[in-house]
């Protein structure tokens, strides 16, 4: 027997298990939002989510207000041409999504629905709207028409204009609890790489986000992050300098190795705050967070912090950045933070 309120189909992460649900009462109850924002880091697997919810409202014979994988409507989804469904995204990968791929879309919009149903737009990466994109999807948002819905994913929805924002209701599919992301992604690793240990090492080096931890644990991430560590120690103790780090390190994949250093300051300041080491999120760097903490005070791991913050946004919004200055002046700031004393 299978319980149908709390069984997750086989092909679902259960860490989606509660939105689904919610998503699945507002279809019942006929008021899903014709524009809903699916908001959550990389790596929690937003676009499948999108999809399975797109099918839904597609199928022409749902069951218990899921695809049921066998009309027609199913069929044309699944082999990638169903003629009521779009799915916009960067042209190119770090690229944009530029104003006339909307307009293209608009287009098809303005036309009744092929299969005589819903017709549904996925925009994989709201946050790779350009400004005039943006504007023109607004208009769509605004009227968006009979049985027309727009899922937009994306990472920090506070950072979406407010003008979309505000037409889109959220659903946030949030970072799993550890037992659950661990257990998951046990499952996925071959048995000889299962240990917790080393599970648990991946999720933290995924920011608990269990798909990205399989994606890491795929390019050998372990031996970037041990670089970054000896490159940092050896800047901070004077042995490597700056400019030359910044060589190695704008050739590599920045935004993820930002996001290391923004975690591990955020251990560096919750130490300096409580001297206990206990919860910290990347136990196994203690060592050099004591001997950085020993020489630097606050307000500048602080001042780091929100320099390091605000030049992953940068690389987030895709400006022109000159990476090799960033990761020297960075590092730079990195090198004085330990002679500022305490
Ligand atoms: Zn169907």
């Amino acid at each position: 027997m299978t319980d149908r309120v709390s069984a997750a189909p086989l092909d679902w992460y259960p860490w989606q298990v509660d939105q689904w649900q919610q998503v699945s009462q507002m279809i019942q109850q006929k008021r899903l939002p014709h524009a809903l924002i699916i908001g959550g880091v990389a790596g929690l697997g937003k676009l499948k989510f999108a999809t399975k919810l797109a099918a839904a409202l597609l199928c022409q014979q749902q069951i218990d207000n899921m695809a049921c994988g066998a009309c027609k409507s199913c069929k044309l989804l699944a082999s990638n041409s169903h003629p009521d469904y779009k799915l916009m995204q960067p042209e190119e990968p770090s690229k944009a999504i530029v104003v006339d791929q909307v307009r293209k879309l608009q287009h098809a919009m303005a036309t009744t629905a092929q299969q005589g149903g819903a017709r549904v737009v996925v925009i994989n990466g709201a946050s790779d709207l350009n400004l005039n994109a943006a504007n023109a999807l607004l208009k769509q948002l605004e009227e968006p028409g009979d049985r027309s819905y727009f899922l937009l994913l994306h990472q920090w929805p506070q950072t979406l204009l407010p003008t979309v924002r505000s037409r889109c209701q959220l659903l946030n599919i949030d970072i799993p609890e550890s037992t659950q992301a661990l257990d998951w992604l046990q499952q996925q690793l071959p048995t000889e790489e299962r240990s917790v240990d080393k599970t648990i090492k991946l999720l933290q080096l995924a920011n608990g986000a269990p798909l990205r931890a399989l994606q890491l644990h795929a390019s050998r991430a372990h031996e970037l992050r041990h670089q970054m560590l000896v490159q940092l120690t050896a800047v901070f103790r004077g042995k490597e300098s700056a400019v030359d780090v910044a060589k190695i390190w704008h050739k590599q994949p920045l935004e993820q190795m930002l996001s290391w250093w923004v975690e591990w300051l955020n251990d560096l300041i919750k130490l300096k705050m409580t001297s206990n080491a206990q919860h910290l999120a990347n136990p196994d760097i203690i060592k050099l967070l004591q001997a950085v903490d020993q020489r630097s005070n606050i307000i500048d791991i602080y001042a780091l912090l929100e320099r390091l913050t605000e030049q992953l946004n940068f690389i987030h919004l895709r400006r022109n950045l000159n990476t090799q200055l960033v990761c020297e002046q960075l590092l730079h700031q990195w090198y004085l933070l330990v002679r500022s004393g305490r």
